[in-house]
């Protein structure tokens, strides 16, 4: 397993995009002293909580996160196991596990996570009727240094045809889920509870698909019935 340090809070770092890809070859570069980005001092290798809010959930926490800790200002810089797929399908499936509506936010994930999951997941393709799967072109995970040179060797047309992919997943799970097409997804990335019907079929999905029980996911509700995950990480 390989796990590569972030900072960039957005998506792309989900779907394992050249974003992350200048951060690894620092990481590399400077093995145990990394210097923190904020005060300027060295870093010490630690083993600690994270909130993991570059998932894009505000409710995701990693247990035992190996993280370069800077103890002067506090900033945490986490190792992820982005091209671990068992890592995110964890979070997804207890994510289903939710004993009310899913938010818009939620949503957004999932459908994140599946238009990831089904570059190597043939069983969703199947389910939501995409059969482009092996025209993805994806990144060389076999070693740290295979990933950056597989990952930057991407041609204009590679990037073109993943995001022409991408849009036909979304679609493909837009009416999995009963919807016309991806526009109505966007409709419900803000709102705080699912339709139903929308709600349900999606859980489904994500139920049908889950195979990797790698990752250990911790269910915790805190005072105001807020439903927290924490997924144990591998020591
Ligand atoms: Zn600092």
């Amino acid at each position: 397993m390989f796990f590569y340090y972030s900072k960039s809070i957005n998506e792309d770092l989900i779907r394992g995009q050249e974003g992350v890809i200048l951060v690894l070859v620092l990481l590399e570069s400077l093995g145990d002293m990394m210097i923190c980005e904020r005060c300027k001092t060295p870093t010490t290798p630690a083993q600690d909580l994270y909130h993991f809010v570059e998932c894009g959930l505000e409710i995701v926490y990693l247990r035992s996160c190996k993280l370069y800790l800077c103890r002067t200002c506090g900033a945490k810089y986490p190792l992820l196991p982005l091209g671990d797929s068992g890592f995110y399908m964890a979070i997804a499936e207890a994510l289903t596990s939710k004993p009310y509506a899913l938010t818009g936010e939620e949503f957004r994930f999932l459908w994140n996570y599946l238009s990831l999951a089904v570059r190597e997941n043939e069983r969703l393709g199947k389910l939501i009727g995409f059969h482009n799967r092996d025209l993805f072109k994806l990144n060389d995970l076999s070693s740290p240094e295979a990933f950056i040179a597989s990952a930057s060797a991407k041609t204009n047309d590679d990037v073109l045809i993943n995001a022409l992919l991408d849009d036909e997943v979304r679609q493909c799970v837009a009416r999995y889920i009963g919807l016309n097409d991806f526009s109505d997804m966007k409709k419900f990335e803000k709102v705080v509870a699912l339709p139903v019907s929308v709600d349900a079929k999606l859980r489904e999905l994500v139920a049908a698909i889950v195979t990797d029980k790698k990752f250990h996911c911790q269910i915790e509700f805190n005072e105001r019935d807020e439903m927290t995950i924490c997924v144990e990480m591998p020591r």
